[in-house]
């Protein structure tokens, strides 16, 4: 398990692409309900004229950062097929001999880059993995799946995850992009 530092969390936000124009009609006809839809990246919010502005404020921010999360979860996704990379990695690090039920990329990990149910087999990767360079992302899934073997950060699992040649630099990457020890 790889944890993140809450206060760089912001920084790194700034960063993302997937930005998105808001355009907010209000109606009189319209008593209770919000609805929103995005259409060419522009997220159309229809609600009705007596809702409160800060209300409204408040349910468009919780609209577009669902949209946005799932834009990037899609678009990453078609970026990089996880499976296919572990799938390398598995063949090169640990000869083919683990077995992966499922890893995808996940938008509601706030505070982990990675993380591995053993028992189920199950690796989760924080969608902010996914876009930093792939050596990293590459260290982040040798990572959890050394963890397949290895529960806990114990000496024979960071033996395996020194197989990765890159795993120390990696580290100093997320340890100066989130000020973060337990890696
Ligand atoms: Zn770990």
């Amino acid at each position: 398990m790889l944890q993140l530092v809450r206060q760089q969390r912001t920084r790194y936000t700034k960063r993302q692409k997937n930005r998105m124009d808001i355009k907010v009609i209000r109606s009189r006809k319209r008593m209770r309900t919000v609805s929103a839809r995005v259409e060419q990246d522009t997220l159309i919010v229809h609600a009705p004229a007596i809702l409160p502005q800060e209300r409204l404020d408040k349910i468009v921010l919780d609209f577009k950062s669902r949209f946005e999360r799932k834009k990037l979860k899609e678009d990453l996704k078609k970026k990089q097929d996880l499976a296919q990379v572990a799938a390398g990695l598995n063949a090169k690090y640990f000869g083919n001999q683990l077995k992966i039920n499922s890893i995808e990329y996940v938008t509601t990990q706030n505070r982990k880059f990675g993380c591995c149910d053993y028992t189920q087999a199950r690796i989760r990767i924080s969608h902010r993995i996914g876009l930093m360079p792939a050596w990293v992302r590459d260290y982040v899934v040798v990572h959890e799946m050394a963890h397949l073997i290895e529960p806990n950060h114990s000496r024979a699992f960071w033996n395996i995850v020194f197989r990765y040649r890159l795993a120390e630099r990696a580290k100093g990457y997320l340890m100066a992009a989130f000020r973060n020890s337990d890696l």
